[in-house]
């Protein structure tokens, strides 16, 4: 159970800290990174020999901070230990693995190898609070928060009762089942992944008098695409904002402009730009508040566009227009000159779903570079088909073998992944 004056104490101070310019943002910044790169050398084995500004340390993707996980906790837990426990945990759906005091964690989802991470209960009361005070539109007023999540987070466990009440729904259960237990709640403010909002918003439009009608709704999760994003503005009668979050940190937020925000108070943000013309980046994230695990200079799976520069909320923090997914999301083709380039996700999905008859879609590139593409309908292939040749041949790429396949299995706890390169 976590402390709830120290979610009250994180939501105060996260509220009562103030940047009015971008100068005073990275000076908190850096004086967070002095501490948190002074203390990893002193705590975490990894970093022992580190230099003592942040370009001394090395970027790390997730394979490799893995592979060095018992240097980079300052419990001295392993990585096999940790795994052991958290699936133990994950198999009975108690979610409660624990170790030396320390909740395990394992990132959901994403092909490949799952992530391990380490949170103390005053590491999550503190990123409760951050949330409350973020995700509410008042801390004073009384609220009725519903979440739709794949397990139990401390955020429920952490705030219940008090004026802000809170309703944690399972995400593995039937569309149904969540639909009237959220109707039970009657919830103020909402947030679940797109596809459950989505099918929210189109249940919502076919009753007369709708008891779902919250004033604030975050889609969370996954990556909310700008045709659900418009299908559930319409449902509720108000914008779906997001919030952008990893087990590796809490990214951003949207602010009340509907513009999503990083959260740049609490995480250092650096980008490796992989699209000149675009500014379309990978982020690497240097966590400024984690104690248990190291987030230093960890290069995420997810390609952002960066948005408009001067918000009119005012905020100091920088603005991304999209998060386009994991870095799987992005196709490379080769182009007419036989340079291998990207395609990123958001172009196909646009021409896809623009095709005449198309509702959905799944395309794949395979291993040989052949594109797999399922669609739904069934009956409107051959128009996406069409969609994809003239999106490739306007972008100027060689056209690979393109073929049908089945539409794939996935379960309501998948992720929905319309675009995804095989590797
Ligand atoms: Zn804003």
């Amino acid at each position: 159970m976590v402390d709830r004056w120290r979610v009250l104490a994180a939501a105060l101070a996260t509220r009562s800290r103030r940047f009015g310019t971008r100068a005073q943002l990275e000076r908190h910044q850096q004086r967070r990174l002095q501490h948190v790169l002074n203390r990893a050398r002193r705590v975490y084995p990894f970093y022992a020999a580190a230099g003592t500004s942040l370009a001394d340390f090395p970027v790390l993707d997730k394979a490799t901070w893995l592979r060095h996980f018992d240097g980079l906790n300052d419990r001295g837990l392993d990585l096999a230990q940790c795994l052991a426990a958290a699936r133990a945990a994950e198999a009975d759906r108690s979610f409660e693995a624990t170790l030396k005091g320390v909740s395990i964690g394992l990132s959901s989802g994403t092909s490949g190898q799952q992530g391990v991470f380490l949170t103390t209960p005053a590491e999550q009361a503190r990123w409760a609070g951050v949330m409350l005070a973020k995700a509410l539109p008042s801390l004073r007023e009384p609220a009725r928060v519903a979440l739709v999540l794949r397990s139990g987070g401390p955020l429920y466990q952490a705030v219940h009762g008090g004026r802000i009440t809170f309703c944690y729904v399972d995400l593995a259960l039937p569309p149904d089942a969540i639909a009237e237990r959220l109707q039970a709640f009657a919830p103020t403010v909402l947030a679940a992944p797109p596809q459950v909002l989505d099918d929210l918003a189109a249940r919502r439009s076919s009753v007369s008098r709708p008891d779902l009608a919250p004033h604030t709704i975050y889609s969370i999760a996954d990556v909310l695409d700008d045709d659900v994003a418009s299908r559930v503005a319409s449902g509720f009668g108000c914008p779906a904002r997001q919030i952008y979050q990893a087990t590796e940190g809490f990214l951003g937020i949207s602010c009340e402009h509907g513009i999503l925000h990083l959260n740049e108070d609490l995480v250092h943000v650096e980008r490796e730009v992989i699209d000149q013309s675009s500014g379309r980046f990978t982020p690497v994230i240097t966590d400024l508040y984690r104690t248990t695990q190291a987030i230093i200079r960890y290069r995420l799976n997810d390609v952002l566009l960066p948005g408009v520069p001067d918000c009119p909320c005012g905020s100091a923090f920088a603005t991304v227009a999209r998060v386009e997914g994991r870095a799987d999301d992005v196709l490379w083709l080769p182009d007419q000159a036989g340079a291998t380039r990207p395609l990123f996700a958001d172009f196909v999905r646009n021409a896809v779903l623009a095709a005449p008859g198309v509702h959905d879609f799944r395309l794949v590139q395979r291993l040989d570079g052949s594109l797999g593409l399922a669609v739904r309908p069934s009956n409107a292939q051959a128009s996406a088909h069409r969609a994809l040749q003239r999106l490739l041949r306007s972008r100027g790429f060689a056209e690979p073998a393109i073929s049908g396949r089945p539409w794939p299995v996935e379960s309501s706890i998948d992720k929905r992944r319309r675009v995804r390169r095989e590797r």
